[in-house]
């Protein structure tokens, strides 16, 4: 069992670190809010008042904030020779590629064994224990983190080299933000054709126009397995995190030179769904609102 510092208990990070405390590991837990801690606390986790005091001997580190200007932050200030050289560090956060091999990069310098290991799976995932986790780094550094990241996922990965983790998350989101608004395009436009929609999701979901979106997560209620279409949009993957993800995708197409024109569609269409119409709450799947806004849900 180790000692493991925990920092950001959030929505993501609440469920995580609860699950390395109900492992048998001593969890040390920061967050900036209080009722984050609160809860940790509640959920077997022991407080620490700064994230200096919640590394000062820890085996592991492992974060889960926000964005790329908290990990920076928080490592540089906080994490990077304040902790023990011989802890590994686990960013779980979803930043950019850039920030992610550079931190990486600085810790290195100083000694530590970094990864960068972003996560697929929701809030859900994160309390259920079920995350895939997607890692960048060493050989060596993806050896030790493995069996800790083990612990709250059902799948651990390793992607390659520092910063591959979020080049696999990003690329994947791009594609699911895509092949989404896709899906709801075809539905929209399948319901304006007179067809049926379930007929049309029993063909489409055999046929070649088949993908996650559509068979795994309809966006059409009562249509398919259950899915947040049949909750009012409301739980899944929030619309903001998408776009967060998008812009993240167009972030790093454009320092690489990637022509990434759906990517770009997506991100523009769940910027006006997510901000301009106040959607960045829903469900990423809500999306099928804006695009026909006719929408009703098919007879039960
Ligand atoms: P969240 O906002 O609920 O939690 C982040 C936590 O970090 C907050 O409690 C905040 O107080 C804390 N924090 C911020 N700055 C800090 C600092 N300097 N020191 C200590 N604590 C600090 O966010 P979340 O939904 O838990 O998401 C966390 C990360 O996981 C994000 O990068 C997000 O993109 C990614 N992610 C989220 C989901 C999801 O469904 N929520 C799914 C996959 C990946």
């Amino acid at each position: 069992m180790a000692r493991i510092a925990f920092i950001g208990l959030g929505n993501m990070g609440g469920g995580m670190a609860a699950n390395l405390a109900k492992a048998g590991h001593e969890v040390r837990a920061f967050d900036l809010s209080e009722d984050a801690l609160l809860r940790a606390e509640a959920r077997g986790a022991s407080r620490a008042a700064s994230a200096e005091e919640a590394v000062a001997d820890a085996e592991a580190v492992v974060t889960m904030l926000p964005a790329g200007k908290h990990v920076r932050q928080v490592y540089e200030t906080s994490v990077i020779g304040k902790a023990p050289a011989s802890a590994i560090l686990m960013d779980c956060s979803t930043i950019d590629v850039a920030t992610a091999r550079d931190e990486i990069g600085k810790a290195g310098a100083a000694g530590y064994a970094m990864v960068d290991a972003p996560v697929s799976g929701g809030i859900a995932a994160a309390e259920g224990g079920t995350l895939t986790f997607m890692v960048g780094g060493s050989e060596e550094a993806f050896a030790r983190a493995e069996p800790l990241l083990a612990q709250m996922g059902k799948a651990v990965i390793h992607a390659g080299a520092a910063g591959s983790g979020q080049a696999a998350k990003i690329c994947n989101n791009m594609l699911l933000g895509a092949t989404m608004v896709a899906t709801c395009e075809a539905f929209a436009m399948a319901k304006k054709l007179g067809l049926d929609l379930r007929t049309f999701y029993d063909i489409s979901s055999k046929a070649s126009g088949q993908s996650w979106s559509m068979t795994s997560y309809c966006p059409v209620p009562g249509v398919g397995p259950e899915t947040p279409a049949d909750r009012d949009y409301e739980g899944g993957f929030a619309a903001a995190l998408m776009l967060k993800d998008l812009r993240l995708a167009l972030e790093a197409a454009q320092s690489v030179d990637a022509y990434t024109p759906m990517g770009a569609e997506a991100e523009a269409l769940y910027a006006r769904f997510a901000e301009a119409l106040g959607g960045g709450h829903k469900d990423f799947s809500g999306i099928i609102r804006m695009i026909d806004d006719s929408w009703t849900p098919p007879a039960a």
